[in-house]
């Protein structure tokens, strides 16, 4: 490379403007140094800009003594150590384009060099993982937003790693999943009796209906039907949701049978009749009775007329 230079005609980085200024400078008597420092030019550059002639004789007294010369440089290069590196690496970071040129001319070259380097290589990108670690999750959360359809396909493609993932994803957002089921326990809660009644075969009323009851119990559970008390808000657990008409003997989860109690008062009824127990809302059982009679006549009569019952739900 060095060669090449040579031949080609000399042009300056400086820029003409400035070159004339120095021109003037000079032919005033002002010395190299002191004009550099006031252009803010580095003296060599400034010296060649001036006087061509003085790069090529440099260059000729290099070449004359070049072993000398490698000599003496090696000696400062030893003296300074770290310098060169320095300087390089700031060079490259001013740089960037050329770099990329660099590798894109010389695919050979980087390959091989990250074969030397492999263990380096890897230090380095860790070293800059963790010192960037904030940014790049930042960057691939987006990108993981944006990119849905492959993170599902991913997902079923390794199904280790993601579950792996999603274990760590808990691990550094502890309460997240303890959060979510309490704000969907009244839906949970909900389809979970729903479940339990189609295992049952019972009838189902309408969901949204059932899920409001189980809301209630949650949110603003006011007075409990059997001992007419308030439910606490601050109680824990708040309301309950009973079956007024036990399910456990196949009445309907719907929400004419459904009623919000206290825990406590739900444990001590259990599975027994509602004509058995203590009351003090007895118009709740009356309602429950009538709704749950329609159901059993309405299942009577299906049977009478042959219909087919199949999965018997949806009474309302
Ligand atoms: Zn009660």
């Amino acid at each position: 490379m060095p060669e090449k230079q040579v031949e080609k005609p000399f042009r300056s980085s400086i820029p003409e403007e400035k070159l004339t200024r120095a021109r003037k400078m000079r032919k005033e008597g002002m010395s190299y140094q002191k004009i550099a420092d006031d252009l803010g030019i580095a003296y060599s550059t400034l010296r060649y800009a001036i006087s061509p002639g003085v790069r090529k004789r440099n260059k000729e007294w290099y070449e004359e003594n070049k072993e000398r010369n490698k000599e003496s440089c090696r000696k400062w290069h030893k003296d300074h150590p770290g310098y060169s590196k320095e300087k390089s690496k700031e060079w490259r970071k001013n740089h960037p384009e050329y770099n990329k040129e660099y590798r894109e001319e010389n695919p050979e070259y980087s390959k091989e060099y990250y074969r030397n380097n492999k263990e380096h290589k890897k230090e380095c990108s860790k070293e800059y993982y963790r010192k960037n670690k904030e940014r790049i999750k930042e960057r691939r959360k987006e990108w993981r937003k944006n990119n849905p359809e492959y993170m599902k396909k991913w997902r079923e493609a390794n199904p280790e790693y993601a579950k792996e993932h999603s274990k760590e994803w808990r691990e550094d957002h502890p309460g997240y999943g303890e959060k979510w089921r309490k704000d969907n326990l009244a839906e949970r809660n909900a389809h979970t009796a729903k479940r339990r009644a189609l295992k049952r075969a019972a009838t189902v009323g309408d969901l949204d209906e059932i899920k409001k009851i189980y809301r209630k119990a949650r949110e603003n559970p006011g007075i409990c039907y059997i001992c007419g008390k308030q439910i606490p808000d601050e109680f824990l657990g708040k309301g309950q949701v009973d079956h007024i008409f036990p399910a456990s003997k196949g009445y309907p989860t719907a929400s004419f049978n459904l009623a919000v109690v206290h825990a406590r008062c739900n444990f001590r009824k259990g599975t027994r009749m509602p004509d058995g127990v203590d009351m003090h809302d007895r118009s709740v059982v009356e309602r429950a009775r009538q709704g749950c009679n329609l159901v059993l006549f309405w299942k009577l009569l299906k049977l009478i007329l042959g219909l087919k019952t199949g999965r018997i739900g949806e009474v309302r």
